[in-house]
């Protein structure tokens, strides 16, 4: 694939915006790669479609092709889109005891994901936690849950023989209740396929424990199945997020894109392994990364911008210690510091500047004021911004007027510039090891 890639990329090494061809073009291969993954179709049809609105017209960065930006652009976008607004490791356990439910297809990995969470709130959290299993229809599968209960020091709730999972589940819930249990999860049998008697007994359950949580755990290696099984789930017994498993497999892990699309429900942990503790919160970026396969073009891109970052501020460096900062430069800082959440947001990120914001507020510098000076200087034309020194009685007047102010707030604003130069100067002299040191004291 990769091969093919870079062909494609070869053939377009123009620079400047992101045409509707370049766009298409690079596309199609990205579309090849979802489907690779196992990506469902329509969810991989929606997503190209998504992307090519976004990507089309954005500018290419220097030193890419236009191939190799858009990557980049499905690559974030995909980070995005997985990422949803949740923390995917807060499970919502408040209110002891709070019930936890498992559901999904057979050999999914229900059972070993029970332990494998349970485990991860006793020793993180310090959660007291019950597991129950409600598979009747295989014994084997209590006494597995029972089995990796007592290998991580977790209790599960005494196997009764006869009983149906309605009734394991009140029982369980009894059970917390009295023993001063955090939390109880309830690990419920699954079927090959989704089926009716599956989803009743499912929800007969639900409806019964009333949970928290409803984790739905699916094989990370099942592309378009997958869908179905989180749209049944979804739709008949309200999920709250999604475990994939088997993640340490060679499969892409297309799934993880699918389910998000199709369910919106966050994707909370992924399974690594059957030993117990190959549970990973999600990372969006990894499993982004994996689902495209083409990590090196990201980080190829990543790494021009970064230079041409890096590129910028040394040159603005150098300009300030020649004492050369204008009214463009003054502009940047200001906006940075707009961008901030001005001079609230800035005052709240640094340690002990609260003493500093009352002294700037007797100034009267506020966040209006950021704005102020920003107009002023859209008012100047592109020399005055270069070289403020040539502005004059009659500039000023013509200024001050086209940003709705008076030439003494122009003034103000010269002056701070003025203050600001020589600073800068004297930070430049100092060289740039003296000015690190200045700066962080
Ligand atoms: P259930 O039928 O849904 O309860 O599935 P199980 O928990 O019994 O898991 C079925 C098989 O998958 C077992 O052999 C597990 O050890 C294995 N398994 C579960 N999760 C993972 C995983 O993340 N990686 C790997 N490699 N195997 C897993
Ligand atoms: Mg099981």
């Amino acid at each position: 694939l990769s091969d093919r890639l870079s062909g494609v990329f070869d053939r377009l090494t123009k620079q400047g915006a992101l045409s509707e061809a370049d766009v298409a073009t690079a596309l199609r291969e990205v579309r090849v790669a979802l489907l690779e993954a196992d990506v469902s179709l329509p969810v991989a049809r929606d997503f190209i479609k998504a992307v090519q609105e976004k990507a089309t017209g954005q500018a290419v960065t220097k030193s890419v092709t236009p191939g190799q930006q858009v990557v980049k652009i499905v690559h974030d976008e995909l980070v995005h889109v997985l990422q949803g607004d949740e923390d995917p490791g807060a499970l919502k356990i408040d209110n002891p005891p709070a019930p936890i439910l498992m559901v999904g297809l057979q050999g999914g990995g229900k059972t070993t994901t029970t332990a494998k969470i349970a485990k991860r709130l006793k020793e993180r959290d310090g959660k007291k936690i019950l597991m129950a299993s409600l598979d009747v229809n295989r014994p084997a599968a209590m006494e597995q849950l029972a089995i990796l209960g007592a290998q991580i020091g977790v209790d599960t709730l005494p196997i009764v023989k006869g009983e149906d999972p309605v009734a394991i589940a009140r029982r369980a819930k009894t059970q917390a209740s009295l023993g001063g249990y955090d939390v109880y999860m309830l690990d419920t049998a699954g079927r090959l396929s989704i089926d009716e008697e599956l989803m009743a007994q499912v929800e007969a359950v639900r409806d019964v424990a009333n949970p928290r949580e409803t984790l739905l755990v699916v094989d990370g290696l099942t592309g378009q199945d997958a869908v179905t099984t989180a749209e049944n789930f979804d739709d008949r017994i309200g999920i709250t997020g999604v475990v994939l498993t088997r993640m340490d497999g060679d499969g892409r892990g297309g799934a993880a894109l699918s389910m998000r699309a199709v369910t919106g429900r966050p994707i909370r942990f992924v399974g690594l392994g059957e030993k117990m503790d190959a549970l990973e919160t999600f990372e969006p970026d990894r499993v982004a990364g994996r689902i495209l396969g083409m990590g090196d073009i990201v980080a190829l891109v990543e790494k021009a911008q970064e230079t041409i970052e890096a590129e910028q501020a040394e040159r603005m460096m150098k300009r300030f210690q020649k004492g050369q900062f204008n009214m463009n430069d003054l502009r940047g800082q200001l906006e940075q510091m707009e961008k901030m959440g001005g001079v609230e947001g800035l005052m709240g990120m640094m340690p002990g500047m609260s003493k500093m914001k009352g002294k700037l507020d007797e100034a009267g510098f506020d966040d209006k004021v950021i704005r102020r000076q920003i107009a002023l200087i859209q008012s100047m034309t592109k020399k005055e911004r270069a070289n403020p020194q040539i502005l004059q009685a009659s500039r000023k007047k013509r200024i001050a007027k086209g940003a709705g102010m008076e030439v003494s707030d122009l003034n103000k604003l010269l002056k701070m510039h003025r203050q600001m130069s020589d600073a800068m100067k004297k930070m430049g002299k100092m060289g740039k090891k003296g000015m690190m040191k200045s700066l962080g004291g």
